[in-house]
């Protein structure tokens, strides 16, 4: 019988292991690696496994480090060289399948079906993967095999580090029963009091719990979470083709305070990431702004949403709001309009109706602009607008595109990096 072929490959204590392997004086020593030392205010960003043994982790504060670890070796964030690595690890994970999804610096899917005539199943490649990130780039990764991203990256934080953790098919609810709920995506403090009248501890009592107590308490996400206890995640592997983030930005031609120009600025930015999430099938949770003035000081701002979005208006309503305190009383040079988080598009539900006439208007407005060019269709608000052209380059390609993406994968916040 097939294997399970979606595999998690996470580095172990990544930034600290980076700096123990390049410095080996500091091998076997707790290292502390996050701002400016235990007197910084800031929070540590990674913590070796010796620095783990004296409770330090990371998200901390360096203080309360320094206080837990007076003999830490604390160093300073090298980003240039942990992206430099990142890319050697990533390229590494491309030799066995096109198909990796980086979802950190030193984190990534990797759906193998496909890879198995060359390079064996699943578990084959995992060991494989292990092997040459120890043997080229001398550090360790922790593995995770299983039939879905969900299993696949609780597995591969089970046994950290330098662990390979394989569930085979059809045991996924097995493997997960005994586990903390905690270690379930989208389980935190609102959910445990949601369910505080259950006696829920692991995710097999949250599996037990019939389906419809979950979304009586909690709408869709019980029902999501239903799912999820038993190891069901839709979620594929999105290879590289498949954006993480979709931005525009406009540069005014002269740095402007006038209110109005600020909110069609943004109204045409939001309409350009509308149109190529529409495009592309997507919705996005996310949605930020980017705010430069003529001192080149540069704000972002983002929030999610209730519910993932594909609709011009709700991006920038969301956009105005989120910039207008950003752009009170200051001179604007630049605006940029960015959606991420993803999910799949859905299928209208028979309910939906009122909107779908919306988006029926809307798809047609998209066509059009495909078949006539961008301006074709302008909406009335836009009209005499002085944004000429307010999609200045194309935003996959722009570094921009990628800036957003990254403000949810600062790697200062994964807690396991
Ligand atoms: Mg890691």
């Amino acid at each position: 019988m097939a294997g399970p072929t979606i595999l998690h490959v996470d580095l172990d204590a990544f930034f600290a292991a980076v700096e123990q392997r390049d410095r080996p004086e500091l091998r076997g020593r707790p290292v502390i690696v996050g701002g400016g030392g235990p007197n910084d205010r800031g929070v540590v960003s990674a913590a070796s496994y010796e620095a783990r043994a004296f409770g330090v982790h990371s998200a901390m504060p360096l203080r309360t480090a320094g206080a837990l670890c007076p003999r830490g070796v604390f160093l300073p964030v090298d980003g240039a060289k942990y992206q430099r690595v990142s890319r050697q690890v990533m390229a590494i994970l491309r030799r066995f399948t096109p198909r990796v999804e980086p979802v950190s610096i030193d984190e990534a899917f990797l759906d193998v079906a496909g890879s198995e005539a060359l390079f064996g199943d699943g578990e084959t490649i995992a060991r494989a993967i292990k092997d040459a990130i120890r043997s080229e780039l001398e550090l360790t990764a922790s593995v995770g095999v299983a039939g879905t991203k969900l299993v696949a990256k609780i597995a591969s934080d089970l046994r950290k580090p330098d662990g390979l953790v394989v569930v085979p098919l059809g045991e996924e609810a097995a493997f997960l029963a005994p586990l903390p709920m905690a270690r379930l995506w989208g389980v935190g403090p609102q959910t445990r009091l949601a369910l505080a009248d259950y006696e829920v501890r692991t995710i097999g009592d949250l599996a037990a719990l019939p389906a419809d107590v979950l979304v009586r308490r909690l709408g869709q996400h019980g029902a999501e979470l239903a799912a999820r206890a038993r190891g069901i995640d839709p979620s594929p592997v999105s290879d590289g083709a498949d954006p993480k983030s979709v931005s525009h930005e406009h540069t005014f031609t002269v740095d402007t305070h006038d209110p109005d120009e600020i909110e069609r600025t943004l109204l045409a930015l939001a309409e350009g990431v509308g149109g190529r999430l529409r495009a592309s099938g997507l919705r996005a949770a996310t949605i930020s702004v980017k705010v430069r003035d003529e001192h080149f000081e540069t704000r972002t701002r983002q929030r999610t949403l209730e519910e993932p979005t594909d609709q011009t208006e709700t991006i920038w309503r969301t956009a105005l709001e989120l910039a207008r305190p950003e752009v009170r009383g200051r001179t604007i040079r630049l605006l940029g309009v960015g959606a991420s988080h993803f999910g799949e598009r859905q299928q209208l539900g028979l309910f939906e109706t009122g909107d779908e006439r919306r988006r029926r208007v809307t798809e047609a407005a998209d066509e059009i602009r495909r078949r006539f060019g961008s301006r074709a269709i302008t909406r009335a608000r836009l009209l005499g607008s002085r944004v000429a052209e307010p999609f200045e380059r194309d935003p996959m390609t722009a570094p921009d595109a990628r800036r957003v993406g990254r403000v949810r994968r600062d790697p200062g916040a994964d807690g396991s990096a």
